[in-house]
């Protein structure tokens, strides 16, 4: 992801600032569109995980739709051209307006995730003379075996209908004329790393069919939602997450019947490797007990590890032996420190907690990182931070609109 070329344009460049890898954007979403092109299936691309507009635009090159949870996000997809029959919308509180938007965009399925959501659907089309296409997302009580601050498929969690309730359920189908049922939807939690996981939800859907069609309904889509997850630990060496194996599962355990249609909504197994959060060192405080990286970037540019405890790879692109001699051209900010470091350090590892400047203690992305001595002006780069980062900066302590640079 950076080779010395990159890193000595870096050095020009005012940070914090996401670093988009396009490549690897472009071969991550090749590999998963011809593995799952292998069994036909449809993937919808969850607009949320990154809605930078240049990654939209390479997503909707390749053919995926979208995957929506606000009504911004629905008309967002419209306009980067995916495709009003192949865009859906989830989320447990939508509100009328972004119902209505939706309806007027003509958009294939709504995900549905109560009962009374359905009547409210219904009587908005109603009111405009109109069908909508309808799925409902069901709690199927599947543990994704991830951090529990990110699963959603369990009783406990605010997701979706549970499937004790779904007598109720066909009971509001029948009774709401301006409804087409399209089928169920699932969506059980987010970086799931054991495909067993997927074969357990597998199960579950092939049950909650049955159940449907036993009650005379037509299920015509089945949507497992996303999840997968990336590799954080190792984000060179296993760039790519292991489509060809995703989808396998689904193939050799959905019961997929003649004429249905099988659904995916992939996020962060899409975009999470595409990006960095590059950052400058701004002072080293070496205490008794512990030792500070202060960086420019902190929660406001990534929130992941303070949100979730998240982790991610920490690097200190400055002190790797090949960019040990590229000098610093900004501001001359860290070049004599830079210097010293050739002749002193170059071997000497210590542990930091590398903390950002935000008025919060949480404001830390990890503690005892173990990088080669550091200093002031050095470029850190915290990687796989195209999922769920830039999306999620905020303006708290007024900071500046975290920048975005692109390779070619
Ligand atoms: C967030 C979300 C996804 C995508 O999740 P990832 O873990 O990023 O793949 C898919 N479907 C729904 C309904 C979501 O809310």
């Amino acid at each position: 992801m950076f080779n010395t070329d990159t890193i000595t344009r870096f050095q020009q460049l005012e940070t914090p600032f996401y670093y988009y890898d396009m490549g690897v954007l472009r071969q991550t979403l090749t590999a998963c569109s011809d593995a799952s092109a292998k069994y036909g299936f449809h993937v919808h691309y969850a607009m949320k995980a990154n809605f930078n507009p240049k990654v939209l635009d390479m997503i909707q090159s390749f053919g995926f739709g979208a995957d929506c949870v606000s009504g911004n996000e629905v008309k967002a997809a419209v306009e980067h051209g995916f495709g009003k029959e192949k865009t859906v919308f989830a989320g447990v509180g939508k509100s009328d307006k972004e119902i209505n938007l939706a309806l007027d965009a003509d958009i294939f399925c709504f995900n549905v995730e109560s009962v009374q959501e359905l009547e409210i659907i219904n009587d908005l089309a109603k009111a405009k003379n109109k069908t909508a296409n309808v799925a409902i997302r069901i709690n199927p009580n599947v543990d994704a075996h991830t951090h529990h601050y990110i699963t959603t498929g369990l009783e406990e969690n605010k997701f979706g209908i549970n499937t004790w309730q779904l007598e109720d359920v066909v009971g509001a189908l029948r009774s709401c004329s301006n409804l087409q049922f399209l089928g169920i939807h699932f969506h059980i939690g987010s970086q799931i790393t054991d495909l067993e996981v997927y074969k357990s939800l597998c199960i579950r859907i092939n049950e909650i069919q049955d159940w449907f069609e036993d009650h005379h309904f037509k299920v015509k889509v089945l949507n497992a939602g996303g999840g997968l997850g990336v590799d954080y630990h190792c984000p060179d060496a296993n760039a790519i997450s292991d489509f060809e194996s995703y989808f396998k599962v689904f193939h050799d355990f959905l019961h997929v019947k003649p004429g249905q249609e099988v659904h995916f909504e992939l996020g962060r197994a899409l975009v999470a490797q595409s990006a960095s959060l590059v950052s400058r060192v701004l002072y080293v405080k070496n205490g008794m007990k512990k030792n500070f990286l202060v960086l420019d970037a902190g929660m406001t540019e990534l929130i992941r590890p303070m949100l979730y405890q998240a982790y991610h790879l920490i690097e200190n692109l400055s002190q790797k032996p090949e960019n040990l001699s590229l000098k610093s051209e900004v501001g001359g900010q860290g070049e004599t420190e830079n210097i010293d470091s050739i002749f002193k350090t170059q071997n000497v590892e210590l542990k930091y907690d590398v903390v950002g400047p935000i008025c919060e203690s949480t404001d830390c992305f990890q503690k005892d990182v173990e990088l080669a001595q550091s200093y002031r002006g050095d470029l850190i780069a915290v990687r796989t931070a195209g999922a769920y980062g830039e999306v999620m900066a905020s303006g708290y302590n007024l900071r500046d609109r975290v920048a975005c640079f692109y390779s070619e």
